[in-house]
């Protein structure tokens, strides 16, 4: 196992051991309405039962216009919600879970304009969900690092943007490092928007991503010489080397990130760049259990942290 748990997740560091498994039928019936929706959530945030977080009281009122449990001995109100990506949000639950579902059953994502026409979501209501959806996906991935083999490289996305100063074009740049297990098949990637292929830019990415004592491969590129601090750095001329199998793999992933993301999100945002690089790897890293990954996504959307989105001026 190259996988290994960094940062202890939010409540109590209870993360559901396996996710459950739903077909469409499954789904529609288990999740039809918004009290089985909340029912739901309630077992999964609270599967002891709700103790007030104020007073730890066990009685409560429910309030259910609101969606809120208030404390019979303090008043206290507590949100199911709360502290999760669908906090504050004016959506249904059964919406939300529909979104989480339908992301989650396509393995070439949705789009904004796809959720908007099937859920008959306004685009911008879409669009936003889709990054809250994005976010918890983000977050659960940077909980863990890579560890053992790991292999490293940079590349470009995007279409070519017109520099500032008008000489030329820049595209965005990539960090991506994938773990690779005895017998050199891919096992986990992290990719990352980067302002520059520097050395301060690659440590800091390898450090965020890679467990401190790992094997890190590269094509040799001066940037990737500070590896040596921290790790064991095997470094090869891509270019000069006969060794067809060396860093094949990352640059097969490379090919199908910018294919995934081209042909489902078809013009590409750089301030959204990360948050599809993201969710890319998410569904990388649980190829092997794509029928968990419902239950998993939603895991994560509910275990994941409040996030606020900012929309664009157009
Ligand atoms: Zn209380």
């Amino acid at each position: 196992m190259f996988y290994i748990i960094k940062v202890e997740h939010r409540f109590g560091g209870g993360i559901v051991a396996k996710a459950e498994e739903f077909n469409l039928l499954e789904f529609q019936r288990k999740f039809g309405t918004e009290e089985v929706c909340e029912k739901y959530l309630f077992e999964k945030r609270w599967p002891k039962g709700l103790k007030c977080p104020k007073c730890g009281h066990g009685e409560y009122y429910y309030i259910s216009t609101r969606k809120l449990y208030e404390c019979k001995e303090c008043t206290h109100q507590a949100s199911i919600t709360a502290g999760t990506v669908m906090n504050r949000s004016k959506l249904d639950l059964t919406v939300w879970f529909w979104t989480i579902y339908l992301v989650s059953n396509d393995k070439r994502g949705r789009s904004a304009l796809a959720i908007s026409q099937l859920l008959e979501l306004n685009y911008r209501t879409a669009r936003r969900l889709l990054h809250k959806i994005r976010h918890a996906m983000s977050e659960r991935d940077a909980s863990y690092q890579l560890a053992g083999l790991v292999e490293m490289d940079d590349t470009y996305f995007g279409a070519p943007r017109p520099k500032t100063d008008g000489r030329g074009t820049t595209k965005a740049k990539v960090a991506i490092a994938l773990s690779k297990d005895e017998n050199g098949n891919p096992q986990y990637a992290r990719m990352k928007v980067i302002e520059a292929v520097s050395t301060d830019e690659i440590k800091r990415v390898a450090e965020e991503f890679i467990q401190k004592g790992s094997t890190i491969s590269t094509d040799g590129h001066r940037s990737y010489n500070q590896l040596e601090d921290n790790y064991t750095h095997k470094s090869q001329n891509y270019y000069e080397s006969n060794n067809t199998e060396f860093l094949r793999w990352l640059h097969v992933i490379i090919g199908n990130a910018k294919t995934y993301i081209l042909g489902t999100y078809h013009e590409l945002e750089d301030k959204f760049l990360k948050a599809y690089l993201d969710e890319f790897c998410y569904r990388f890293n649980r190829r092997f259990n794509t029928k968990q990954l419902f239950g998993r996504l939603l895991n994560a959307c509910v275990s994941g942290t409040y996030y606020s989105v900012s929309e664009p001026s157009a």
